[in-house]
């Protein structure tokens, strides 16, 4: 167990770079969205007129053949379906790149990150055997793999976007009194949908750039088996956002997986990472005393957190009962298959926890 306060620091700064990849992605993708509704908020008030003047002259709300007969109306549907499908192909490019980006630094850092964990007088020769290992032809497969994963993601976005802007259309909003205000709520309920569609573009640029990063990770652990022993799942549990880690993330926390699982599967927008773990030093021949490690007990991080942060973690229920010892760390994560992703782990519900401690009574 020598994952040092080096290793920490490498893994954090390799984990920032990415996160910051993750980030400069969504700050791209939100700026294009913004601009782009700018672009169409005219035709959208234009269409909105004309639709709310017939609704009011009718006293009801357009059926579906009403409103496609209303010309502005679909004037600003064709405008917006354009600039979904340039949005979507823009979502796509930006978060292909971010995923890159992470990949290429992942690959960078993994020889210093594994090597930081032997003394001294082997750093150097590790990080090049280990350097060595990490194929950029394997890259490539992964940065094919993860472009495929994205455009999967990222298909489908702005057909959804455009069918929840017609289906707003459709079901309209009360007409009331002033029409005005009924303007106003329609073009609202227009945007929350095309913003709908940013908020996935978003959330899809996060979370792909960071499953890039633990796709690429896991592979330069992979190939270095032979210096090392499983990985270990690493969640926030020190410092001022420890609080703001979840049930689940706390408690796989420090827990030690084999190389050949993937991981860490932590929730979308999770911001766990995965450190590699190297062999005891004698079983790699190197016959000097290993320092402890490094990496934070969570029960210790756990105790250092006021009571207040401690209730923000768990919920005052989660809490009582594992202080209490009826349900035990282990129990706070289950995993979710996902259908539209990746497996998971999150919070198990309180539900099922209170089962899980009655049963044991
Ligand atoms: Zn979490």
């Amino acid at each position: 167990m020598a994952v040092t306060s080096r290793t920490l620091q490498l893994i954090r700064a390799m984990r920032a770079a990415v996160g910051g990849f993750a980030d400069n992605a969504v700050r791209d993708l939100t700026a294009q969205w913004v601009a782009a509704w700018d672009r169409l908020a005219p035709t959208w008030l234009q269409a909105v007129d004309v639709l709310v003047a017939w609704a009011v002259a009718h006293g009801r709300w357009p059926t579906p053949v009403e409103l496609a007969r209303m010309g502005p109306v679909q004037q600003a549907l064709a405008d917006t379906d354009e600039t979904l499908d340039t949005l979507g192909a823009a979502t796509t490019a930006t978060v292909v790149t971010a995923a890159g980006l992470a990949i290429a630094a992942t690959a960078a850092a993994e020889p210093d990150v594994i090597a930081s964990q032997l003394p001294a007088a082997y750093r150097q020769n590790t990080r090049e055997r280990v350097a060595e290992q990490i194929l950029p032809s394997a890259l490539d497969v992964i940065r094919t793999r993860v472009t495929q994963a994205i455009t999967a993601q990222t298909r489908p976005l702005s057909a959804d976007a455009s069918a929840a802007i017609r289906r707003e259309l459709v079901r309209g909003v009360e007409l009331g009194t002033n029409p005005t205000e009924t303007a106003r709520r329609t073009l609202a309920a227009v945007q929350g949908r095309f913003e709908g569609g940013a908020a996935r573009a978003t959330n899809i640029a996060r979370t792909e750039t960071l499953d890039a990063y633990r796709t690429a990770s896991r592979y330069a652990h992979d190939a270095n088996a032979d210096v090392l022993e499983g990985w270990v799942w690493l969640a926030t549990v020190t410092g001022k956002s420890a609080p703001r880690t979840c049930p689940s993330c706390w408690a796989m926390h420090a827990t030690v997986h084999d190389l050949t699982e993937a991981g860490p599967l932590d929730h979308q927008s999770g911001r766990c990472v995965r450190a590699p773990k190297v062999k005891p030093w004698r079983a790699l021949g190197i016959n000097l005393n290993e320092p402890a490690g490094s990496i934070p007990d969570r029960q210790a991080a756990f105790d250092a957190l006021t009571d207040q942060q401690q209730t923000a973690v768990l919920g005052t229920a989660r809490l009582a009962l594992l202080r209490a010892g009826r349900i035990d760390w282990s129990d706070l994560p289950v995993r979710r298959d996902n259908p539209a992703w990746r497996p998971s782990y999150v919070p198990r519900p309180l539900g099922d926890l209170n089962r899980i401690a009655d049963q044991r009574r």
